[in-house]
């Protein structure tokens, strides 16, 4: 995109203030295209606002982590924000890949949870924050490391000292906000510890092992018969045998509880759910992506939290 064309044109007659808002308009840089939405205080093309770090996160979830600890003093872009689209498999646009050549510090996920953007930021000169890596997770490991406890404060800490090392002006600051998110994350596990009284050894079973972290944390115990859950996760098709058996498993109260993950649905788990519902299972529905109504990961997380204790009988 040609900043320097738009400016001359728009300079004529017009604020320079003005006139970024216009560039940025007409470049359609705070469009939606791809998913991608921006926020923060300065919008630029550039990623060189003064007074901003530039920040691109792969997926909203912890685009909205590193929103929380930059406060005014970050502008994020986060590519992958939609509940409805395949996480998993996505295919990054020309312009996706772009908003990484111009961040100054680079958010991925890791754990070949998106290696498209792993890829995009190796050539740039952003500073890569993997949350999966900063909790020791490797490629293999379950990938949705955002259900992690321990992976969110890993995660936390690492964007806290990027942002310390980028603008060491506003050091004590992003102390602060480090301090203030920590004191939010530790309501988020005191409730977490609540609710595990109720759900600890809970037999829960999966459509996708989304939320296996926090089923985890929260002491439950997973469920899923193997046959399936080993196709799931290596992204192939159950077979016929895998899908009754799980459905077997929710008749026979094997498990007593049912994780559907919405966001990666299709005919075999509307079956599993079909007969989680004769059964009188109890559904959890959540996404892949954090959606638009939960202010930041730790909002949602509590949300899912609250609907685990009402499933749990
Ligand atoms: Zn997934």
């Amino acid at each position: 995109m040609s900043i320097k064309s738009h400016a001359k044109r728009a300079l004529a007659g017009i604020t320079a203030t003005a006139a970024l808002l216009l560039t940025v308009a007409a470049c359609g840089f705070t469009g939606t295209a791809g998913g991608a939405t921006q926020s923060g205080t300065a919008a630029s093309g550039t990623g060189t606002t003064a007074g901003t770090i530039a920040v691109v996160a792969s997926i909203n979830q912890w685009g909205s982590v590193a929103e929380d600890l930059g406060g005014e003093h970050v502008a994020v872009t986060n590519i992958m924000t939609k509940t409805n689209v395949e996480a998993h498999d996505y295919e990054p646009t020309a312009k996706d890949v772009a908003r990484f050549g111009s961040a100054q510090i680079a958010i991925v996920n890791g754990a070949d949870y998106d290696p498209w953007a792993s890829k995009a930021a190796e050539s740039t000169k952003a500073t890569l924050v993997d949350a999966a890596e900063t909790a020791g997770i490797k490629e293999g490991d379950n990938p949705h490391v955002w259900f992690s406890a321990k992976a969110r404060s890993a995660a936390a800490d690492a964007i806290t000292a990027a942002y310390q090392q980028a603008d060491p002006t506003h050091k004590d600051v992003y102390a602060k906000l480090n301090q203030d998110w920590h004191a939010k994350e530790d309501r988020l596990e005191a409730k977490i510890k609540n609710v595990a009284a109720k759900t600890a050894n809970l037999p829960y079973a999966a459509t996708e092992s989304v939320a296996w972290y926090l089923a985890d944390d929260l002491k439950m115990t997973d469920a899923t018969p193997q046959g399936y859950a080993q196709a799931s996760a290596n992204e192939s098709e159950p077979t016929p045998a895998d899908i009754k058996d799980f459905q077997d498993a929710l008749k026979a109260g094997d498990a007593k509880l049912l994780v559907l993950n919405t966001q990666e649905s299709n005919s075999t788990t509307e079956q599993i759910t079909n007969a989680a519902k004769q059964a009188d299972v109890p559904i959890v529905e959540l996404t892949e992506q954090m959606p638009a109504k939960y202010g930041d990961l730790l909002d949602w997380m509590g949300a899912l939290v609250d609907q685990f204790a009402t499933a749990a009988k």
